[in-house]
């Protein structure tokens, strides 16, 4: 079956494809008003392992996502802080930056502030003016939903019946209740502002993405993405945006990805369980852990965050890394085994039929550990042979195209080679002494570091990963 996702837009599985090659993709960014926690991550791995298993299926991507560096949490915080709004959410733009990239997170095609936008925020709303879908109060712009029929159509709610001229300004909602929704704030004693032709003011939270998404990617989005959260009013808020503005579909794949708890409690200050990156590797797990936990539930399932699942996650990449190991320092018979070479291929369209089912990654893991426990036996019994070693590392490599995980995150002041050298020197006396066990432990401090050993007939060679 072919590639097909969960819109939440149809309530269904559809098949995906676009009018062309290119999968224009938008997805909600931060709010950096602080460092992300691993919720927020979740809802960032997801549209990664999205990115990469589409350009696994030939298509290419055209990716933005926003980061909000303007709302009133970040005006609270930054004022409680002593700081501008550029000096705080600087910190926590690049702390963000930071993590992903240790999440091993794609870099979008653009990644790109709210505030380096304001111009084109301004025209959205004169053009939603000029369609007639706003009212002005107070100096405040606001988007008036009754004038947009279709307003429900993401979450599924009838708002028919909404209180007309009920407004909220703020940018933090009450889930339940459909109101009029401010575009642009009129300015206020100690906050931020722009003068533009629209006033003196900055923007809702909700005109930056629909701006953006339009600026770089047309009128008309693939796919969309954020956490489940966003769907209403968010989600739905920049429909009636860009659709006021275009008459045209904004969005054909809205994708949503459930949330994450914490030993099955939300997130929350008070019963201090959110925990950013940084508390992580500070209790010793890796980032490669983490993206290996959050990935490896199915992005519509709500995932369950403990740390014996992260421990179990840190043993999981272990395990893959001693296979993968173990495939490129063995010496294996001669010779190929045909029904070793079909199992490769059985695994590759089990993992890639899982992939295509609306990214079934827990379905995907199981296909690499089925092979991998299948194919360790058949080397221990001799069957595995030289020749099935491309087949096995072809088939890890697609897993880890996706996963991202057997490359160990070198340590920050990674081993010189001299150091690299009397390593492996060390390791190779304590073979010599047959203290195996002191060996081992060096290859695997080594490969922590990024160094990847090899024993040949000529002896040791290494590299670093
Ligand atoms: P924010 O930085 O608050 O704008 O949120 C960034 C992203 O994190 C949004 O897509 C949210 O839906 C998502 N998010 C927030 N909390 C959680 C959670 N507990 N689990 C998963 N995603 C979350
Ligand atoms: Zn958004």
């Amino acid at each position: 079956m072919a590639l097909r996702f969960y819109n939440t837009l149809t309530q269904q599985v559809e098949p995906f494809s676009t009018r062309d090659n290119v999968v224009r993709m938008y997805s909600c960014g931060p709010t950096v008003y602080n460092f992300a926690h691993i919720g927020n991550f979740r809802s960032f791995v997801f549209p990664d392992m999205l990115r990469r298993w589409l350009r696994a299926r030939g298509f290419t991507l055209n990716h933005v996502m926003n980061i909000t560096d303007i709302d009133d949490k970040i005006i609270r915080n930054a004022n409680a802080a002593g700081k501008s709004i550029n000096e705080f959410t600087e910190v926590y733009t690049k702390a963000f930056l930071e993590d992903t990239a240790a999440l091993r997170i794609e870099r979008p095609e653009h990644i790109t502030p709210a505030t380096a936008h304001i111009p084109e925020m301004v025209e959205a709303v004169e053009q939603l003016t000029k369609a007639g879908h706003t009212y002005v109060s107070d100096g405040s712009v606001y988007y008036r939903i009754a004038t947009f029929p279709g307003y429900g159509k993401l979450s599924h709610n009838d708002f028919s019946g909404i209180r007309a001229g009920a407004r909220v300004d703020n940018d933090e909602y009450d889930k339940d209740d459909a109101r009029d929704f401010v575009l642009w704030k009129a300015a206020k004693e100690g906050e931020p502002a722009w003068d533009t032709s629209i006033g003196n003011g900055r923007p809702g939270w909700h005109i930056e993405c629909s701006a953006m998404a339009m600026k770089y990617l047309g009128e008309q989005l693939d796919i969309h993405t954020g956490g489940v959260d966003l769907t209403f009013p968010h989600h739905e808020n920049e429909i009636a945006q860009a659709e006021g503005i275009s008459g045209k579909q904004f969005v054909r794949f809205w994708l949503h990805a459930e949330h994450l708890s914490v030993e099955s409690q939300k997130m929350s200050k008070s019963l201090g369980n959110i925990y950013t990156l940084r508390d992580i590797q500070e209790k010793g797990y890796t980032p490669e852990a983490l993206r290996y936990l959050l990935g490896s539930v199915p992005y519509r399932k709500k995932l369950n965050f403990t740390f014996d699942g992260l421990k179990a996650a840190m043993t999981s990449i272990e395990r893959l890394r001693n296979y993968e190991l173990r495939l490129k320092t063995s010496h294996f018979p001669e010779g190929t085994n045909d029904a070793l070479e079909t199992r490769a291929q059985t695994a590759v369209k089990a993992f890639d039929e899982a992939m295509d089912d609306d990214l079934n990654t827990a379905e995907a893991l199981a296909a690499v550990y089925e092979y991998v426990r299948d194919t360790n036996s058949a080397m221990d019994s001799g069957e595995f042979k030289a020749g099935n070693v491309a087949g096995a590392l072809a088939f890890l490599a697609r897993f880890d195209s996706i996963f991202d995980v057997l490359k160990p995150t070198v340590k920050a002041g990674s081993l010189s080679d001299a150091e690299v050298e009397t390593l492996i020197a060390e390791r190779t006396s304590a073979k010599k002494n047959k203290d195996f066990a002191r060996a081992d432990g060096i290859r695997k401090e080594l490969l922590e570091q990024g160094v990847i050993l090899e024993d040949t007939k000529e002896g040791v060679r290494w590299k670093r990963a």
